[in-house]
């Protein structure tokens, strides 16, 4: 038996865990991470993370065969460039170089979300579709695209960012840098500013001031959930213009790509997945072209915490992408 270990880095946490050539999880281990953004700091702590997933999975590291890495970042994957991750504060720094001085393996990096639904495509709930999207509603919006079978990256490592899709034009500013961005209407970056401008400038009342007073700085999605159920005005139309966005962002993509399953998954969507879900299929069918979407499979990311570090793991163990492997 091979085994494989896949590791998602985040900008605040490294989770590391270790499969077998079945794809079957045999441990994991999460550390916290306080914006570290020097390279040299991070890689020592992703090979305590690592080491640390290895003892709880009882598997030796010589019986490593090869390891993923997961970044929030887009990457050059066949240098093993990271391009460009502001929540790491890095930029064009070849991470794998850095990292293949701590631990000495077969390495592959790739960018988070591609990983993420590679996972899914993979090993969970897209595991019947050959041609797939992955939509991941958090704090901001990740995409990735799997074209039969093999993601999709662009000439320049970043295709797949439907987060900065434009929207609206003239619509609010994105953390990118431009503006009406996907991620600026229906993120939660987006729906938190919307509900700011309803408080502060229409002198709309919201209950998330009682339910999360700091929501202002930081709200989790369990909060926006408690506020929708109690039917609160202001959270109850940014959810609803939120879903009704991402909804025609689908319809977008249908239009322009075809996929035969679209993926939402994300914090925003596994706590508000029966409040998303509906609306976003309705306006991904009424706004695609000729009933496009008619037969597009709307569905649930399965692999929760997982889904990245095992699609970085799965994808290193295929024999198909050894070529990639530094
Ligand atoms: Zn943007």
């Amino acid at each position: 038996m091979k085994y494989y270990s896949g590791i998602d880095l985040g900008g605040t946490k490294i989770y590391a865990i270790v499969i077998d050539e079945t794809g079957k999880v045999l441990g994991r281990y999460k550390i916290k991470t306080e914006g570290e953004n020097d390279a040299d700091k991070l890689a020592v702590k992703i090979a305590d993370c690592y080491l640390e997933s290895l003892k709880l999975s009882g598997i030796a590291e010589k019986d490593i065969t090869a390891l993923g890495l997961a970044v929030p970042s887009s990457v050059n994957v066949d240098l093993g460039i990271l391009k460009y991750a502001p929540n790491l504060g890095m930029k064009n720094v070849e991470f794998l170089k850095i990292l293949k001085r701590k631990i000495n393996k077969p390495m592959f990096m790739d960018n988070d979300v591609n990983m993420g639904i590679f996972g899914e495509y993979s090993l969970g709930s897209a595991r019947k579709y050959k041609h797939v999207y992955g939509l991941f509603v958090g704090t901001g919006i990740g995409g990735g695209y799997i074209l039969d079978g093999k993601v999709i990256r662009g000439v320049s490592y970043t295709a797949g960012e439907i987060g900065h899709m434009i929207v609206k034009i003239g619509g609010p500013m994105c953390n990118c840098g431009k503006s009406g961005c996907l991620e600026a209407i229906a993120g939660k970056v987006g729906i938190i500013n919307y509900i700011k401008k309803q408080v502060e400038k229409k002198g709309k009342k919201t209950a998330l001031s009682d339910i999360s007073p700091d929501w202002r700085k930081t709200v989790g999605s369990s909060a926006l959930r408690k506020c929708y159920e109690m039917e609160d005005e202001v959270v109850v139309k940014a959810i609803n213009k939120a879903a009704k966005t991402i909804g025609i962002a689908c319809a977008n993509l249908v239009d322009v790509v075809g996929v035969e399953a679209i993926v939402l998954g994300g914090g925003l969507i596994e706590e508000m997945g029966e409040v998303f879900t509906p609306m976003v299929e309705e306006n991904m069918k009424s706004y695609s072209i000729a009933d496009g979407a008619n037969g597009v499979a709307l569905i649930k990311a399965e692999l929760g915490d997982d889904a990245v570090a095992l699609g970085a793991a799965w994808f290193t163990s295929l024999e198909e992408n050894k070529n990639y492997l530094k």
